[in-house]
């Protein structure tokens, strides 16, 4: 049986006509930047995620970098941020000429390690303390970093937070007994509509949410190079607008939002249940889930990720069978070649190194069925027994 590692085709088929006829409205209107489409998905995003506001932007990537622009990060700045995430959250940073500086990952969650955190916050001297514009916690794989610990630190220090949530929309976590939702815990909260999401458009999207008035409206004042009247600008902006092709198309989609979260929840106790029963302890380890199970989204699975030995072995034989899995990440930040010169060595972050060498990113999308979970299982339970 062949496995892809994600299918976006079920949940077209479902919304197939409301999708095509939001589209077509969108086309018919005329209006084909910003508009009534991107407000409506401003209101309802924020209100999925408990913020006061959010402002729509052209990608995650973006979203990103338009929340450190509106904190003037520049030259000689330094971003605090985890070791271990997709590109674009130390890219950004350096995009706009200041240092991204890296804390190594717990090893359960793959999420910054609060306590790493604290101990290299401790050692700068106070001058180099003063440089830190940001701390960017990743809520990786769908489930959010421990923002209880990041927000004591941060507050100490008083240092801004930007939430990476492009993996984590509508992940719960508990702050002293609240429930709270990825990207209404820090100043900013950056999310992408990417396709391969759990909340995708079709084409490239973002969002930022935030709770204070006085920063959505420099967000909004930079989205759109930083003049509120046109051709008059007051700061140095960009062209960050999200599209409202792709705001239409995730409006249709928010409502089912909930539902697809608890298909991969559901996929992913399967998973737990046929690895427990396959007796892989050792050979492989599921995800580890850090935050009270009684919540609805203690983890939205954007990736099921599971910690296996002889990873690039197993990898080479799933991908012969016909099962299609990934690696998030193959080389942590430290080890990129861009940020060689900052003198990241192997070794300087034991941790993120390890993830990098064990994490494999099984199929867990919408719409999978128990079958082909099994047929995964019981490959990945044939490689070991070989
Ligand atoms: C996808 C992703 C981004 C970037 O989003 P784009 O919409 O692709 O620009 C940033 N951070 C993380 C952790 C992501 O997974």
């Amino acid at each position: 049986m062949k496995v892809p590692l994600l299918d976006l085709r079920p949940p077209l088929e479902e919304l197939r006509d409301e999708i095509v006829e939001a589209v077509t409205q969108v086309i018919d209107s005329t209006r084909y930047i910003m508009g009534p489409e991107i407000e409506r998905l401003e209101k309802e995003i924020a209100e999925y995620c408990g913020t006061a506001d959010a402002v729509g932007a052209s990608s995650g990537t973006d979203a990103l970098l338009l929340s450190l622009m509106v904190l003037d990060v520049g030259p000689g700045d330094i971003v605090l941020t985890s070791n271990f995430s997709f590109f674009a959250t130390a890219g950004v940073v350096a995009r706009l000429n200041a240092t991204p500086f890296f804390v190594d990952i717990d090893p359960g969650t793959y999420n910054i390690d609060p306590k790493q955190l604290r101990i290299t916050l401790a050692g700068m001297d106070e001058e180099t303390r003063k440089r830190v514009k940001a701390i960017i916690p990743v809520h990786l794989y769908g489930q959010c970093a421990d923002m209880a610990e990041i927000i004591d630190i941060a507050g100490e220090f008083d240092i801004p937070i930007i939430e990476d949530g492009a993996q984590a929309i509508g992940a719960e976590c508990e702050i002293n007994g609240k429930t709270r939702r990825a990207g209404s815990m820090g100043d900013f909260g950056c999310f992408s509509f990417f396709p391969t999401k759990n909340l995708g458009g079709v084409g490239d999207g973002g969002i930022v949410t935030v709770n204070k008035p006085e920063l959505a409206e420099l967000l909004r004042l930079k989205r759109v190079h930083g003049g509120e009247r046109k051709y008059y600008h007051r700061v140095i902006g960009g062209n960050f607008r999200l599209d409202p092709i792709q705001a239409t198309v995730i409006r249709v989609k928010l409502p089912r939002l909930y539902k697809w979260h608890k298909q991969r929840k559901k996929n992913a106790d399967y998973y737990n249940k046929l690895f427990g029963e396959a007796g892989l302890g050792g050979k492989v380890r599921t995800p580890q889930i850090e935050h009270i199970q009684s919540l609805q989204n203690p983890h939205i699975y954007n990736q099921y990720v599971i910690r296996a030995e002889r990873r690039d072995e197993l990898q080479s034989f799933l991908t012969e069978n016909e099962i299609a899995v990934a690696i998030y990440y193959p080389l942590p930040f430290h080890l990129q070649e861009c940020f060689l010169h900052l003198g990241g060595k192997a070794g300087d972050f034991p941790v993120s190194e390890a993830a990098a060498r064990e994490v494999l990113a099984l199929p867990v999308y919408p719409g999978m069925s128990r079958e082909m979970q099994e047929t995964v299982v019981e490959k990945i339970a044939e490689f070991y027994q070989a």
